[in-house]
Formats: structure tokens, sequence, C-alpha cells
């Protein structure tokens, strides 16, 4: 069988996605892999492999017991890329189980091979051993994410300069890394290698990063991350990368204050991998970072039975927001309509600490001109934060004052990315201080903190002894 409902080339999150919901709308699918095998660069470079490699530091070095132990508790001694590589294949190989069985259970066919446009209802595909093959699709999903920008500047060598796809795979933990690029992936490996005790260095060329996340929750990152001695080298740009005797890559800054390290990580910007789509013979065109452009309602682009969704339309470009296109996509092309999805979304960053966001920050608030008050909660003023042996975290909420309505929460801290959920279900359904004032939260739990958060900005802003709202 040559022809499909729906054909998707990439099978991503937002392809995965697509093609079992076109399989569960009775339509047949195709799923087109390059890879050997399906899951993109979620399963296999992106996001399971580092939040695999963070969970096994953060378990292995004993990262959550050193408010109780000290710094120089340990649950094993010398821990080694082996450790590492061994936890995540387990969780990769089960990974591709669930998806290969979810796709033989909804009989979503897969094709191995590397998908480009002959036309713009044809692709033709190229198989592994050099066969091509020829799918017809009544609708077609571009679904092939992206890779990493490698600019000429960079040796990269896969010995001791990578790549933000490449260093899930390091073959051996350095002592020291430098990571250029303080993006959310940037980050969380500089943070994470830092957990183990390497000597990192953090460089990026703004003075500022993660500018979408609230500034003060900023700071107590920041602040935790110098307390680790985490190196930020903010406005430092990098002009030219060479190697010193020792062969190891000295990055030159043009301050002049330069960076050598046993191994760098390059993880500033990716690019949308559609450069060997031949989108020309479907009439579509990328812009100069390979991404496509689409009607971000319904996912079409410019030629309407083609719809494109996941890393390669651009932002927000997160595995979570992925599958969710992917089922919109699909939707529309066999005529369902859902509703448009709700106005928030959570960002989690997997950094150690972890951080959180949902709604506006306090940054946003402010030039909206909306009067408001905040709530800060520390965990360590919650009994389950006591009970874990925390020491830092926090929880910060915003409210408008006019009404009452929750504006945004944000949070660093262990449990950072599971309860935002919290708020973020609150927030979506426009609910108010009055929610965390009047319910019972279980005891002792970190959620608590909502409730601490809720009582500082209820006291200051709600109370009897609140000034009337101008
Ligand atoms: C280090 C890192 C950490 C991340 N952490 C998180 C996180 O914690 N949370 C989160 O929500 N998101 C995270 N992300 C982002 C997340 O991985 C992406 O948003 C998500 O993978 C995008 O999904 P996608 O559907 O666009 O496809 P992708 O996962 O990018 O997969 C695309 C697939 O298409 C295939 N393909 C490409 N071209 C072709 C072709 N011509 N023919 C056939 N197949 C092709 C590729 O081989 C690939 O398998 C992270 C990303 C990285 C890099």
């Amino acid at each position: 069988m040559s022809t499909f409902d729906l054909v998707v080339i990439g099978s991503g999150p937002s392809g995965r996605r697509a093609a079992i919901q076109a399989a569960k709308l009775g339509r047949t699918a195709l799923v087109i892999e390059k890879h050997k095998k399906v899951g993109g660069v979620s399963v296999h470079t992106g996001t399971i492999p580092s939040k695999t490699m963070r969970e096994t530091v953060l378990n292995l070095s004993g990262w959550r017991e050193r408010g109780f132990y000290g710094r120089a508790y340990r649950v094993k001694q010398d821990i080694s890329a082996a450790d590492i590589q061994s936890r995540m294949e387990k969780t990769l190989e089960h990974e591709v189980d669930v998806l290969e069985h979810q796709f033989a259970r909804n009989g979503v066919k897969t094709m191995r091979g590397d998908a480009a446009f002959r036309s713009a209802h044809e692709v033709e595909v190229t198989l592994p051993d050099g066969e091509v093959r020829v799918v017809t699709g009544g609708a077609i999903l571009i679904a092939v994410g992206t890779h990493p920008f490698r600019p000429d500047y960079v040796p990269f060598n896969g010995e001791n300069v990578f790549d933000s796809d490449e260093i899930v795979a390091i073959p051996k933990l350095p002592r020291s890394l430098a990571v250029i690029g303080a993006g959310v992936i940037g980050v969380e490996y500089a943070t994470i290698f830092s957990a183990l005790e390497v000597q990192v260095t953090l460089i990026e060329p703004r003075a500022t990063f993660l500018d979408f996340v609230d500034k003060e929750l900023m700071e107590e990152f920041i602040h935790e991350l110098r307390d680790r001695n985490v190196a930020l080298r903010l406005g430092a740009e990098v002009t030219k990368i060479e190697f010193d005797a020792q062969g190891r890559p000295v990055c030159r800054i043009a301050t002049g204050r330069d960076v050598t390290s046993e191994v760098l990580l390059f993880a500033a910007g990716r690019m949308g991998a559609t450069e060997g789509l031949n989108l020309a013979a479907a009439g579509l065109t990328s812009d100069h970072r390979g991404r496509i452009t689409v009607d971000p309602k319904t996912l079409q682009t410019a030629v309407p039975h083609i719809y494109a969704a996941g890393d390669v339309i651009g932002f927000p470009s997160l595995a979570s927001t992925s599958m969710e296109q992917g089922r919109l996509a699909a939707c529309h092309a066999f005529g369902l309509q859902p509703p448009p999805p709700p106005e928030f979304f959570p960002y989690g960053i997997y950094s150690v600490p972890e951080i959180s966001t949902v709604g506006m920050s306090e940054e946003d608030v402010r030039k909206r001109g909306i009067p408001y008050e905040c709530g800060i909660a520390r965990f360590r003023e919650t009994s389950r934060g006591h009970i874990m042996g925390l020491q830092t975290g926090m929880m910060k909420m915003i409210f408008s004052k006019k009404t009452r309505r929750l504006l945004g929460v944000h949070i660093v801290g262990e449990g950072a990315t599971e309860l935002v959920h919290i708020g973020q279900a609150v927030l979506n359904l426009k609910g108010t201080i009055d929610y965390f004032m009047d319910n019972t939260f279980n005891y002792p739990t970190l959620a608590e903190a909502y409730k601490i958060a809720a009582l500082d900005a209820w006291n200051r802003a709600f109370g009897p002894a609140a000034a009337p709202v101008v």
C-alpha cells in the first residue's frame, strides 16, 4: 500500500501524536523516520536522554540528600559516563518499545528512510539500502524537528568539542566543562555537570539569560549557581576557538578573558531539519533557520493539505507543545476542530535546581499596567521541605489586585516542574487567590507552598490591613 490518508515525516512527539490521532479517527497513517529507531530528538538525543542523565546524576551523587548529610555525601563514589549510559540505554529502549507498541496497536505503519517531496501529494523515501519508494498522502505532516546549529568557527570533533545532540553520549566525564549558550539546553547541561562537581563555565554573549523567566526567580537561581561555583561569563562573546598544547579547547573571548576547559559544549541554537526535504517540489519554502511558517490555529502551511508541527515551526519548541500541535494538525486535516488550546502552558527547565513557570512574570504584569501583589513561599518553610532537608527552593505567585485572579506562578527548586501544574489549572480556569485560601492541601507536601505564598499575598493586598485598590 502506498497511499495513506496521512503521511507523517518524522517520528518525534508531533509526528507520533498526529499519526495516532489520525488512526483513532479511523484514517490510514504512515510515519517515515530516517533514524534507525522511532522517537525523534525527544527520545534519542534531547528531552528523554537529558532528563535521564539528570536523574542518574542526582540519584548517584546523593544530591537530594546533601541538605542533611553535607556536601561531601555521595551514594556512589567515582560516577562514570558508563553509569549514566547504562541507565539511559534502558530508559530509551523502554521509550522506543512503548512507542512501537502504540503504533502497532493503532495500526499506524512506519517506514525507515529519508523523505523528500516529489510533489505536493507525493513523498519519495530513500530506504537504508538505497531503494527509492514513493508514497502518496491525502494530507502530509512535516514533523522533521531540528538539528543543532553548527557554525564554522566551532571545531566539533566528537572528542572534546560537542554539540547538544552529542553530549548525551559523552564517553568520559571531564573535570571541567565550558558551555557556550545559556539557553534552556545550555543551562540544563551546565547545571547537571556541575552537580557532578565538574568545574563549569557558562558563556553567553548577552548580559542576561533565560529572559522569559521572572527576574526575581532568576536572581535566586543565579545565586544558587554562584554558590556552587558555576562560573557565569555573561556579556562574553566567543570570537575564536583554538586548542592549547594539551589539546584542550580554548574559547577566545572578545573582552580578553579566555576560557580553557577539558570539554566544550556548544549549545547555542538549533536549525529546522528541512534542508533535504525538497520543499520547493511541494510549493513550500523555509526561513533562514530552516523553519516553516504555519497558521498557528490550524498548523497548515501555505499549501493547505500540508501541515507542519513541532520544532520545525519554531517557538515554543517543546516536546509538550509539539505533541499538542501534532494532534491539532491531524484533527484539522480530518475535519475536527478542537477548541483552541488554553492561553497558558508551562515551561519546565530541568536544570539543577529546576525551574518551572506558567502565566505572566512580574515584568509582564508591570508592562501591562495591572495592579498586582506577589506572594512568596520558601520550601524551607514547609514541613515537607524540612523532611527532605531542603535549604533552597522558592515559589512566587502573582495576583491581580482588582480581580483577585491568579496571573502567574514561578517556581525554582525541587519538584518545580510537577508543582507548577496546580497553578496552571487555576490559571487556565481563571481562578482567584480564594482557591488557595479556601482549599485544604495535603500535609506535609511541597504543594503547601501554594497556601503559604497565597497567604503572603493576601495579608498584604486582600486582608483587613490591605490598602484599597485604586
Ligand atoms: C537537549 C534537549 C533537551 C530538551 N528537553 C526538553 C524538555 O525537558 N521538555 C520539553 O518539552 N522539550 C524538551 N526539548 C525539546 C524537544 O525535544 C522538542 O521540542 C521535540 O523533540 C520536538 O519534537 P518534533 O515533533 O518537532 O520532532 P523531533 O523530536 O525533533 O524529531 C524529528 C524526527 O524527524 C526525523 N526526520 C528529520 N528529517 C527527516 C526526513 N527527511 N525523513 C525522515 N525523517 C526525518 C528525525 O530523524 C527525527 O527523528 C529538548 C530538546 C533538546 C535538544
